[in-house]
């Protein structure tokens, strides 16, 4: 049985109540997690709200630091542990778990060494005055992660915030949370005080949502779905803090003509396919210039045939996805786009050696995608990537800009004025 950890102490929850864990590899169960609810969240913040004012609080910066790189180094030579839990409770490849390991080593290591390089300025004023601008710690942090990277989300999230001296409360998610629990045990073995580093597990509705509504909170942080960004951004509204969001994506890649196509077919099957397409940045939409169109698309075809699915020790292209819903919504989109007549470019291969209960999905390939289309619309989640033409840069552009999301895009020219042009012209957080 797997445990929380509040105060410094490991425990189960309030009510004594667990949730199943599943593993996506096979649909069985091989865990249990305690069911932590809105009692054991206030536990939580106010374990995070003591360790302020008393030894988390009294550390100075470089402490700080030097603790974060010992549990950078606690989380490398962990690191085959980790990724073992981090494979069976997503059904990754090992080879990806064992790299999320190295990212997550590393987020710990970089704020780390940041920690005590964070600086004020002395800004001038009226005769006689100046302005000494501090950058203070928020306080009480709240972390809402997601299940597609567990314990590369958790890394990314709170090492900023434990670098800069706030006390954290981490809610990670019911599908996929193992990794986040051992971390934070290590954490404790890393000698962080009590109450620096809480966690508490859950569902959504309910340790989720005490959290983000609790009024002893300064911030958020939450990354996954829209619907329940837009919770949090209200929860954040009702007691006037911050929250930072990262949300969905039907991020597009644009291949022009004098493109390297090599390059780019490869990297567009990789985009699509990395963690069965379940990656808020997935480059889940192909613009291809008319002239190249047919030519391109089949050398995308042709490697997205090769793609194979299989278990984590199989270590194949991509595993399962996270739980039979998500495996419904994946064939859901599957099936309504050939049953509107899409035509499949290329499928991948799912290994025959998967056990049976897994939720495997199809890696499927569409082409001619109306750009009104759910495919072209909608964030499926899954290795489903949907192809379309463009005429020229502009209808490139407008197609790319052309969905409610703009997280990330890629442009594949070898032109530098059209890199700049065209990235300039995208409407995304990132390209
Ligand atoms: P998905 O739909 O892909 O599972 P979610 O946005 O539901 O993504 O989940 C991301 C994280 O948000 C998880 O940790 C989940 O438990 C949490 N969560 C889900 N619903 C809520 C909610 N109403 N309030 C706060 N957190 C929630």
């Amino acid at each position: 049985m797997a445990h929380m950890i509040i105060g410094g102490k490991t425990c189960q929850a309030v009510s004594g109540e667990t949730l199943e864990v599943r593993s996506p590899v096979d649909g069985q169960v091989f865990e249990h997690i305690p069911r932590g609810q809105a009692a054991d969240i206030d536990l939580a913040v106010r374990a995070a709200r003591a360790a302020l004012s008393s030894d988390w609080g009294k550390l100075n910066a470089s402490e700080r630091g030097r603790l974060m790189m010992k549990l950078s180094h606690l989380v490398t030579e962990h690191g085959e542990e980790l990724a073992l839990l981090e494979a069976k409770d997503t059904g990754k490849p090992m080879t990806t778990a064992r790299n999320d390991m190295i990212v997550l080593a590393r987020y710990f290591e970089f704020y780390g060494g940041a920690a005590d390089k964070v600086h004020g300025e002395v800004i001038p004023f009226l005769n006689g005055y100046q302005v000494n601008l501090l950058r203070e710690p928020l306080g009480v942090t709240a972390h809402i992660i997601p299940w597609n990277y567990p314990a590369q989300m958790m890394g990314r999230s709170i090492a900023p915030a434990l670098a800069m001296g706030n006390a954290v409360v981490v809610k990670p998610a019911e599908d996929a949370c193992m990794s986040c629990l051992r971390i934070a045990e290590l954490a404790l073995e890393a000698g962080f005080p009590a109450g620096a580093l809480n966690i508490v597990s859950g569902l959504g509705e309910e340790a989720g949502a005490a959290l983000s509504n609790h009024p002893d909170i300064n911030f958020i942080s939450f990354t996954g779905s829209n619907e329940v960004g837009v919770l949090i951004q209200q929860a954040a509204a009702r007691h006037a803090v911050k929250c930072t969001l990262e949300l969905g994506g039907k991020s597009p890649h644009v291949v022009f003509e004098d493109a390297n196509l090599e390059l780019a077919a490869a990297t567009v099957v990789r985009g699509i396919i990395q963690n069965t397409g379940q990656t808020c940045t997935a480059g889940s939409r192909l613009l291809v210039q008319q002239s190249i169109h047919d030519k391109f698309v089949a050398l995308v075809a042709e490697k997205f045939k090769q793609v194979r699915v299989g278990t984590p020790e199989m270590n194949l292209d991509c595993g399962p996805v996270v739980n039979p819903t998500q495996q419904q919504r994946v064939n859901r989109f599957i099936e309504q786009a050939k049953a509107a007549g899409l035509p499949v470019l290329a499928q991948g291969q799912i290994d025959p050696g998967v056990p049976a209960g897994g939720y495997y999905v199809m890696p499927t390939f569409f082409g001619n995608v109306p750009a009104d289309n759910a495919l072209a619309q909608q964030e499926v989640f899954g290795p489903v990537l949907a192809a379309m033409p463009f005429t020229d840069e502009a209808q490139g552009i407008a197609l790319a800009n052309g969905t409610e999301f703009g997280l990330l895009a890629a442009v594949w020219t070898e032109n530098g004025g059209r890199q700049q042009r065209v990235a300039k012209a995208l409407k995304c957080g990132q390209v």
